[in-house]
């Protein structure tokens, strides 16, 4: 047998043990732990030196005037909303996580979803302006994969309307637009400093912001809004996040240059050694931008690669690559948004094609060239063998429908 031969079409598969999407980017215990254990009998596990000291690292290094550490990068979304006082319709994208609108929901908000764009996956300003009414309180953006969304026109949309503009930044600690930081841009910027971002505490969320005024509402915000006398001034909640997230992310954020220059790297090898394949591309990251590549995705055309991706997601996994259709569904056809879907004409048509068409491949730190080498060998060989794979997978399909499975068996993504 050939040894080009995809192991769907029963090759031998390229790696031994399964390649992950992703890995955590963070120092390992050696060097915490004399800081750690001095944590642990201090006695102060939260609130203390450490998330005060990750807020003013962050602070400094995304030179923005405010950075308040939360528990996640949900509640921080949840906690700038309310601190604001909203009221009404808040636009966003449905190409996004759950996260993003959930917190438009949990504070009584109506999410209004709008498309994206279909070269950087990014919300449309041109629907955003679209979509604007005198109930829009707020714009609600999220950096996909890292990559900053047109800054210049929302930031205007913003001002000239006169609605409050916010940023789920949960990609993005490291990104840039032009010379600026993510993290300076809008109302206020939350990131997420989960295992799976480009910045770990473990679990962890920073709001970035210029006022004081709203940043001292976060601060008491995530201490139940109790601003130390119980005369709490609203609906707060427990948001705080834990000394020891906040030591774990002080170490990491010392190497976040390191990881967004790797991350980068690795980004440019996969276009490198992909650019040629029938039926591939890449999302479009401006060149005055800068992405953290928290996730790095193809886009397949299915026609001229052969497959779609739902079946090159298949075959990637009997070669022991791990992928991940981010995002499918689209927010706004998830069972928990049935009443908030869009109707009529504008169905999302853009956030469809992308939803549906892109793929995201392991991406890590650490990751070896030699195993950005092999995804790409086995993607090559896969759409070389595109055909043969298509009719093995209708032959399967008319055999057995009730396990109309191929694809099944790549059904909804897992947890991390
Ligand atoms: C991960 C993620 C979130 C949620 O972050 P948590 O810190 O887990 O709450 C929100 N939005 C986007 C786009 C994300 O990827």
């Amino acid at each position: 047998m050939s040894n080009d031969q995809p192991a769907i079409l029963g090759g031998r598969a390229v790696f031994e043990e399964t390649i992950p999407l992703t890995r955590p980017t963070t120092v390992g215990f050696g060097a915490i732990s004399r800081e750690l254990e001095a944590l642990l009998s201090s006695g102060r596990l939260t609130n203390g030196r450490y998330v005060a000291s990750l807020e003013r690292l962050a602070a400094d290094y995304l030179e923005v005037d405010e950075a308040v550490a939360v528990s996640c990068c949900t509640s921080g979304l949840m906690l700038v909303l309310r601190a604001l006082d909203l009221e009404g319709e808040v636009i966003l994208p449905s190409f996004t996580f759950a996260a993003t609108a959930h917190a438009v929901v949990w504070n009584g908000l109506e999410p209004v979803f709008v498309d994206c764009d279909p070269a950087t996956y990014a919300i449309d300003p041109g629907c955003v302006e679209a979509a604007i009414t005198p109930e829009t309180a707020a714009i609600v953006a999220t950096y996909i994969f890292g990559n900053p969304p047109d800054m210049t026109a929302l930031e205007e949309i913003a001002r000239n309307r006169d609605v409050r503009l916010i940023f789920d930044a949960a990609h993005a600690f490291g990104s840039y637009y032009g010379d600026r930081h993510a993290g300076t841009f809008g109302d206020a910027e939350v990131f997420s400093l989960s295992p799976t971002k480009p910045l770990v505490a473990g679990e962890g969320g920073l709001v970035t912001l210029r006022s004081p005024e709203l940043a001292w509402r976060l601060r008491i915000g995530r201490d139940y809004a109790n601003p130390g006398d119980y005369d709490c001034q609203f609906i707060g909640m427990n948001a705080r996040m834990p000394e020891i997230s906040a030591l774990l992310a002080v170490k990491n954020i010392e190497r976040i240059e390191d990881t967004i220059r790797r991350r980068e790297e690795i980004a440019s090898r996969y276009c490198e050694l992909l650019r040629f394949v029938p039926g591939v591309s890449f999302q479009y990251v401006p060149e005055y931008c800068r992405s953290t590549y928290k996730d790095f995705s193809l886009f397949i055309h299915p026609l001229e690669f052969g497959i779609d991706r739902d079946l090159l997601g298949l075959a990637l996994a009997e070669e022991r690559i791990s992928t991940r259709r981010y995002f499918y569904p689209p927010v706004h056809l998830q069972t928990a948004y049935a009443r908030w879907r869009p109707t009529g004409e504008d169905r999302l048509p853009m956030t469809m094609y992308v939803a549906k068409n892109v793929l995201s491949i392991p991406l890590y730190t650490d990751m070896q060239e030699s195993e950005v080498e092999g995804i790409c060998r086995a993607i090559n060989r896969i759409q070389s063998n595109a055909r043969e794979i298509s009719e093995l997978s209708n032959a399967k399909a008319l055999s057995s429908p009730a396990d109309r499975g191929v694809l099944g068996r790549m059904a909804p993504a897992r947890g991390r």
